[in-house]
């Protein structure tokens, strides 16, 4: 029946997660229907994307394009507001009943603590979100007996790993990598390698920032703090394996030596799907894993010293208080830099170490303190670039 399909608000329906979602949910259009479409800019997709869907709320941050977003959806019923805030302020009124955050970057911590507040089910692609704020967020989620739902494709899988069991009985999780496009290289194969060459991704077509994270390992980095988080894990309990096939997304290591791993092609709209449904497990028609195509799947140890981003993220994890939101915030800086040709690959790790030797650290932080760390931090990482 119409009125029991389960409403979903997406936070960054134009980019790479976000427009898989509204693939899924077209798909299951029976189950599930969009009641909020957010974007950065990208007027033009946003508009397509609500005139085909129907949301009720529609936000451009970026203020500037609002009569042409309002101007296009007036007519059809569709409410348009604008700026950041708005997203925020949107999280208070809607009546979706699950919120994924697609948005990119640090962008997502504040709308995602407004969707907590009002008891919003998350369905969580902003991985940032947890690095930025991990204890703050599990602490709203605990308060507001919210689900916290994993859409990275890792975290997916450990949760799925872990339906039935009892987390105490976690000896570690193991994190798989593919290694991106550099996997094999070494800091002196790296020292020119262009923007086009780290956006080359061999297994996942992804938007820029979290493919260039994934050259650099400082995705991997960020989903060490993010299963840390999400799991309730030690720094002991978290190992990173690399797995080129991308065929395993992640594994479990029980207290008994058991092992549990969940495999599938590598696609994004699996564990978006899973999300959606959550606790049930639904029919689709994704193509399926051969193993005749895959007859060899390969681990390997990450290399740490070429790729200093993952190194970086467990100094971070351990040293706890705002040191992740410093780490997030000098990376989000430098892979920008990178992007727009201002510095040499290697020197996003360097920018990195250097932002969390210099920014003021604190034990434990508040939202405000997460805050002004981020401007903080963002302001030394763009005085050393200049
Ligand atoms: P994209 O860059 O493709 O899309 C980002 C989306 O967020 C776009 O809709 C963009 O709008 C919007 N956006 C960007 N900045 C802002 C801002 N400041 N305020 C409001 N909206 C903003 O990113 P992805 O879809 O690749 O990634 C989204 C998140 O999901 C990231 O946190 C990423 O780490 C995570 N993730 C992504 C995976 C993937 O396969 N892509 C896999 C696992 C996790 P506009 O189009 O207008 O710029
Ligand atoms: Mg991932």
């Amino acid at each position: 029946m119409e009125n029991q399909k389960k409403k979903i608000a997406i936070l960054g329906s134009t980019g790479s997660i976000g427009t898989q979602a509204l693939e899924v949910i077209s798909e299951q259009n029976a189950f599930l229907e969009v009641e909020v479409l957010t974007a950065n800019s990208n007027a033009d997709l946003l508009i397509k994307q609500a005139l085909h869907y129907k949301p009720n709320h529609v936000v451009i941050a970026d203020e500037s394009k609002y009569l042409e977003v309002k101007d296009a959806l007036d007519p059809h019923d569709i409410k348009v507001f604008a700026g950041n805030k708005a997203i925020e302020e949107l999280m208070e009124i809607t009546e979706a009943d699950m919120v994924l955050t697609a948005m990119v970057g640090y962008s997502g911590l504040k709308p995602t603590i407004k969707a907590i507040e009002n008891k919003k089910r998350i369905a969580l692609a902003n991985k940032e979100t947890l690095v930025v704020a991990g204890e703050l967020i599990t602490q709203l989620c605990a308060q507001n007996r919210v689900d916290l739902i994993p859409v990275d494709s890792e975290h997916s899988a450990i949760f799925q790993c872990l339906v039935g069991e009892n987390l105490d009985t976690i000896d570690k999780v193991i994190l798989t990598a593919s290694g991106g496009p550099f996997r094999g290289k070494k800091r002196e194969d790296l020292l020119h390698v262009t923007k086009a060459q780290a956006l080359k991704h061999p297994n996942w077509s992804m938007g820029a920032k979290i493919t260039i994270d994934s050259a650099s390992m400082m995705n991997k980095g960020l989903e060490v703090i993010e299963a840390k988080w999400l799991f309730g894990l030690q720094k002991n309990q978290i190992d990173v394996v690399v797995h080129p096939q991308s065929i395993v997304h992640s594994m479990v290591e029980f207290n008994d030596g058991s092992i549990k791993a969940q495999m599938g092609l590598p696609d994004m709209k699996l564990p978006i799907h899973y999300a959606f449904f959550f606790p049930q497990r639904v029919q689709t028609d994704f193509k399926r894993l051969s193993f005749k195509d895959y007859n060899t799947l390969t681990f390997e140890e990450p290399d740490p010293i070429t790729f200093r981003n993952l190194g970086l993220a467990f100094e971070a994890m351990d040293k706890g208080g705002n040191m992740a939101c410093i780490l997030n915030a000098a990376n989000e800086i430098a892979v920008d830099a990178f992007l727009k040709d201002k510095i040499k690959f290697l020197e996003i790790a360097e920018l990195n170490e250097k932002c969390m030797n210099l920014v003021s650290f604190i034990e434990r932080p508040s939202l405000e303190d997460y805050v002004n760390t981020d401007e903080e931090t963002r302001r030394i990482a763009l005085s050393l670039l200049s």
